[in-house]
């Protein structure tokens, strides 16, 4: 399976450089390591094309928010920096993990993730979590000329 021109297509839409992936077993379905630059995708999505896309798009939003943040200064980029020196991971979510889906960032990545890959790869995915897609949607309907 080739994500290679999948990468580049995302990280052209974001203006980054597209992020190596590697499939590892970890608990999360992905994770982002920006200082070793790369995208780690859990092992068992290896031959699923639709959520190792959910996973790329995800965390390449994720190195997005860390340029943006740093590159401007309006409120948006105060949250987001807020929430980047107390990121909250599966190693420090409560127990429904409502204070994970709760942050911006995650919105925002998740609201991405599902903007892009509708409107430029043609896959349309659902949130595992409940009630979550609605969020999304609203999200999605407030910051379009964002995402
Ligand atoms: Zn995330």
């Amino acid at each position: 399976m080739d994500l290679k021109p999948l990468c580049q297509r995302v990280a052209d839409r974001l203006g980054i450089d597209p992020l190596e992936i590697k499939f590892e077993e970890i608990i999360d379905d992905s994770r982002l390591y920006i200082k070793e630059e790369y995208v780690a995708i859990n092992s068992k999505f290896e031959n699923d094309y639709v959520e190792c896309a959910k996973a790329i798009t995800h965390e390449y939003r994720h190195v997005f928010q860390i340029f943006y943040a740093n590159m401007f200064n309006d409120d948006r980029d105060r949250r987001w920096r807020s929430e980047l020196s107390n990121l909250v991971n599966t190693s420090n979510m409560s127990d429904k993990g409502s204070n994970y889906i709760s942050q911006e960032l995650e919105l925002d990545a998740f609201s991405f993730t599902k903007y892009y890959l509708d409107k430029y790869e043609s896959i349309r995915i659902n949130n595992k979590i409940a009630g979550y897609d609605e969020i999304i949607d609203k999200y999605i309907s407030i910051n379009y000329n964002f995402l």
